[in-house]
């Protein structure tokens, strides 16, 4: 059948049976579709992707940026500056040149935003999640924009829903719609169900939509539409993947941009009431003119532009060291962590699980073999050399073949590595099945599995329910007792504790007998003998039955089963993050286990990795159930390791901690996690094991899952805080020397304004604005991870900002009025040939230029003296001090700019007083250096 044939989008799908719909779509149940289908298909239907109704326009991203109350003001004083000059006949030049800046800066800032939109939506396809189908008659996963209609798509929980489809098969599945519905609850699906034409969008009851989130079962869904055809496509109002949301900081920087303004207009009616007063109407356009100055001297024109490129060039640093910000603000608040609870497996252990030990009633056998192949043997110590032949062993053929039927993953091989689509607890299961020569696809086909219950971190077991077929009745398997009378097997597997609470029986050999309690204590001590060795233990069951119990199969099955055996595996450390942890500790951030492994194995690798120490406590999930919010909050300064908790245990450690004033950074990877991730102060979910529903919710996604890519995304974190604060004090310092210059020149009862508003423009956004570029990208400080955290909601001048920004911005005032002075009295009364009397004010101009490069190089360490550092950890500093050098120079001397500028030649010896003077800018922030240094030592001394 061609493809045109295919159903039109609007087919009603939820009246159609399933079979009927799979065979419309062209499709197979069981092999899905053929590469030249999906790529006939791809053709056809294009990409799976929904095209964003775009938040702004682009016309509306540039009309934002003239929304700034700075720029509304400089476009004032373009106006007032503007008229003067016409009605003193002259060249409107500054009103003109401050359009020009005012329409360059609204043309940047859309440039910058419209990029960093492009960059965030660059990000969000990063984090587009994978989707397993079927195709070709193998189960693989692709990328969610390459599904097709017809594509078999399998879901589990934690996982978004790729598109919308026909459900073919459902084991418990329940699923969030609220994205479509609004309706928060779960709604369970049925695949057998042939509905209404007319039932609404939430009644469907047999198909699943696109961006709903499965958060119970299993199961397998013919792909009906895709991208725009699809419901969530229809309303295409989306879900926004990623955030683009202002930080405190530069919300905070919004505000100061509101006061500046005002201050500025209070200066103005100021400088011109006192001008009036003292002096009468007739200076009153000069002092026009300096009001005008002023009010564009105090405003940092520069300062936003700068502040988005560091937390953009943030963003790029911490992706390159694997950690994807999802929401901005992250990049500003992870210096402030001050605890991060991880989750242990995965993040702080490598999720590569080998089986090591199995321990049943008769032995308890080592197992050999290294990563997922399933090559090894089972033997009775690790020396002896003697094999366990696993047809003589009861307890283990039965235990090989739960690991084989009571699992969701498969083990494959490709290009000659061994391999496992699902999970590594369940991969490691089906490896040490195949060990003893136990075939997943040969088993799963004579034992067809008909019902279960899927795991979940809080039940923390699972069990399935499978048909014994004719052919598994004729399988030579003498330890499967049962296997000839009974129509059902029913396995269980899960944390050793909940499973053996279901037992009633055990089998020792190929016998059974009911379980004691002597039994009972044996199994639980051997469980707690490996899990203290670090091993992740698995217990399992079984019972044969002879029918399904009438409705729905769910966990009230789980009871009088049989116990089989224990399972340990070790999960080994990630080698980086016993560092990464002395680095917290080093940095004040303490580093807390939450998981749902036993108690002993947590603590075993906690103590390994240096997360526990001496006298710090263990709480176990029913412990903590028990403890009211306030006894919590008293007990969590001293516990490094939750174990057996359950999701929702995460939600209340995070909210104890964050009582205790902690600024938390919380990991999760399942559907559940989702609230505590929501909750922390940043939410971190998984890049590779993390579920869609907890990618969503979180602040940043670890693309390698690892607990030492936190740690680096928390120094990056850091610098670019401290980063962001020097450039501050750099900029805001000059901003008040600015002014108070301006100020001080009529008061001094010199003639003319010192500086013009496009001079100041030049200083604002080239001299200033170039150096503070430069130390954007400074490199971290050495001391950056042995400090403890800074508060987070400490105010930007806190900790000496704001009077390093005063103290400075008075004595490079100072020296600037100090020199303004001088030459005001030199340049009028010396003329030689080509030089004007107005010169002082050109060397007002150069002196404040050239103080801000001595001050920029000096400002790159707070303690360390410019000729402590390496000119070279970051040359953009040197470059753009000298480019920015020879720009000023030019100014000056290239006959144009200097026309232009409004500038005046200065001779040899006036250039060098200028350098002379900006000089002490420079030395006195060294001085002031040595001076921080000398105090700390005295203090010391004192101590
Ligand atoms: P973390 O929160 O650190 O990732 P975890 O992965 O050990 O911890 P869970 O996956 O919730 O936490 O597992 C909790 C317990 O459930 C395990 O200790 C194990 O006993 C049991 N378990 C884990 N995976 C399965 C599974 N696929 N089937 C049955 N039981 C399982």
């Amino acid at each position: 059948m061609a493809l045109e044939t295919l159903p039109s989008p609007a087919t009603a799908w939820h009246t159609l049976e399933a079979d009927k719909s799979v065979l419309l779509l062209e499709s197979d149940r069981d092999s899905g579709l053929t590469t030249k289908q999906v790529e006939e298909r791809l053709q056809t239907y294009g990409a799976n992707e929904l095209v964003e109704k775009a938040g702004r326009t682009s016309l509306g991203i540039f009309i934002d940026q003239f929304k700034n109350i700075m720029l509304v003001m400089l476009i004032a004083v373009a106006l007032v500056s503007g008229a003067i000059d016409i009605r003193k006949g002259d060249f409107p030049k500054d009103a003109i040149a401050i359009f020009v800046i005012v329409l360059l800066n609204g043309i940047l800032g859309y440039v910058q935003e419209s990029r960093a939109e492009q960059a965030l939506a660059a990000l969000k396809r990063m984090a587009t999640p994978k989707v397993r189908v079927i195709r070709n008659g193998t189960v693989m996963e692709v990328a969610g924009r390459q599904i097709v209609p017809g594509d078999v798509m399998l879901l589990e929980a934690g996982v978004q829903v790729a598109a919308d489809g026909r459900l073919l098969e459902a084991q418990n599945l329940q699923v969030r719609e609220s994205a479509l519905t609004g309706e928060a609850e779960g709604v369970i699906k049925h695949a057998e169900l042939e509905l209404e034409k007319d039932a609404s969008l939430g009644d469907r009851l047999n198909l699943v939509f696109h961006g709903t989130e499965v958060i119970q079962g299993r199961a397998k869904v013919l792909v009906t539409s895709t991208g725009m055809q699809t419901e969530l496509g229809k309303i295409a109002t989306l879900i926004q993947g990623i955030e683009s949301e202002d930080t405190p900081l530069q919300r905070r920087m919004g505000q100061l941009g509101n006061v500046l303004v005002t201050g500025s207009l209070i200066l103005v009616a100021i400088v011109v009431a006192f001008g009036v007063i003292t002096t009468g109407w007739s200076k009153f356009e000069e002092l026009l003119e300096v009001s005008l100055s002023m009010a564009v001297a105090v405003v940092p024109e520069g300062l936003p532009a700068v502040i988005t490129v560091t937390l953009a060039l943030g963003t790029q640093r911490m992706v390159k060291r694997n950690a994807l910000i999802r929401k901005l603000p992250a990049v500003e608040t992870l210096g402030s962590v001050t605890t991060i609870c991880s989750d242990k497996t995965g993040t702080l252990t490598q999720n590569k699980m080998v089986v090591q030990v199995v321990s049943t009633a008769s032995d308890t056998l080592q197992v050999t073999g290294e990563g997922y192949a399933p090559n090894g043997a089972f033997k009775r110590n690790a020396s002896s050399d003697s094999m366990i032949q696993v047809s003589e062993y009861g307890e283990l053929q039965k235990l090989l073949l739960a690991c084989t039927l009571c699992n969701d993953a498969l083990l494959q091989q490709k290009k000659g590595e061994w391999i496992i689509i699902g999970d590594p607890t369940e991969g490691a299961l089906l490896s040490l099945a195949g060990k003893g020569n136990y075939d997943q696809a040969e088993w799963t086909h004579k034992l067809p599995r008909i019902a279960e219950v899927p795991f979940s971190s809080e039940r923390k077991r699972m069990s399935v329910v499978c048909e014994v077929t004719q052919n598994a009745k004729e399988s030579d398997l003498d330890g499967v007792n049962h296997l000839q009378e009974s129509g059902y097997l029913m396995f269980t597997k899960g944390s050793p504790e909940l499973t053996l609470e279901c037992c009633t029986s055990i089998q020792i050999g190929k016998d059974i007998q009911s379980l004691d309690d002597e039994q009972r204590d044996r199994i639980l001590q051997e469980n707690n003998r490996l899990a203290g060795q670090g091993l992740r233990v698995l217990g399992f069951a079984y019972r044969p039955t002879l029918s399904l119990p009438e409705g729905d199969f769910n966990e009230s099955e789980e009871q009088h089963l049989i116990w089989i055996g224990l399972v340990g595996m070790l999960d080994a450390p990630r080698p980086e993050v016993r560092q990464a942890v002395q680095r917290c500790r080093e940095a004040g951030i303490r580093a807390v286990m939450i998981t749902g492994d036993h108690q002993l194995t947590a603590k075993a690798i906690a103590e390994n990795l240096g997360i526990s120490k001496e006298g710090d406590r263990v709480l176990i999930g029913r412990e903590l159930e028990e403890l009211t919010q306030p006894e919590l909050e008293q007990e969590v300064d001293h516990v490094s390791v939750y174990a057996r908790v359950s999701p929702e245990h995460k939600l209340r450690i995070v909210q104890a901690l964050q009582a205790k004033g902690h600024f938390v950074a919380m990991t999760g990877d399942g559907v559940n996690d989702a609230p505590a991730l929501k909750q922390a102060d940043i939410g971190i979910a998984m890049g590779i094991t993390g579920t869609d529903v907890s990618k969503e919710a979180s602040d940043m996604i670890l693309l390698d899952d690892n607990f030492a890519t936190i740690v680096a995304a928390t120094e990056e974190g850091r610098v670019v805080y401290t980063n962001i604060r020097r450039f501050i004090k750099y900029i805001l310092g000059s901003n008040i020397g600015e002014v108070l210059t301006i100020a001080a020149a009529p008061l001094l009862g010199l003639g003319g304004v010192p500086l013009t508003p496009l001079q100041i423009l030049w200083m604002n956004l080239v001299t200033d604005g170039l150096p503070a570029l430069a130390l954007a990208v400074e490199p971290a400080e050495p001391n950056v991870m042995r400090r403890p955290p800074y508060d987070p909601r400490e105010s930007i001048f806190a900790r000496g900002l704001g009077s390093y920004m005063i103290r400075v911005g008075i004595v490079l005032a100072i020296f600037t009025i100090a020199l303004m002075g001088w030459a005001y009295g030199y340049t009028t009364n010396f003329h030689p040939e080509g030089l004007d009397a107005d010169r002082w004010k050109t060397m007002v101009f150069t002196t404040l230029c050239l103080a801000q490069m001595g001050h920029a190089l000096a400002i790159r360490s707070n303690t360390q003296l410019t000729i402590e550092l390496n000119p070279f950890s970051n040359p953009f500093v040197l470059a753009s001090i000298s480019l920015t050098t020879v720009l000023q120079l030019m100014l000056i001397y290239v006959p144009p700019l200097q026309r232009f500028f409004g500038t005046h030649i200065l001779s040899f010896t006036e250039i060098m007083v200028c350098l002379g003077f900006s000089t002490l800018m420079f030395v006195w922030i060294e001085l002031e250096k040595l001076f921080i240094r000398w105090r700390a030592s005295k203090a010391l001394a004192l101590r």
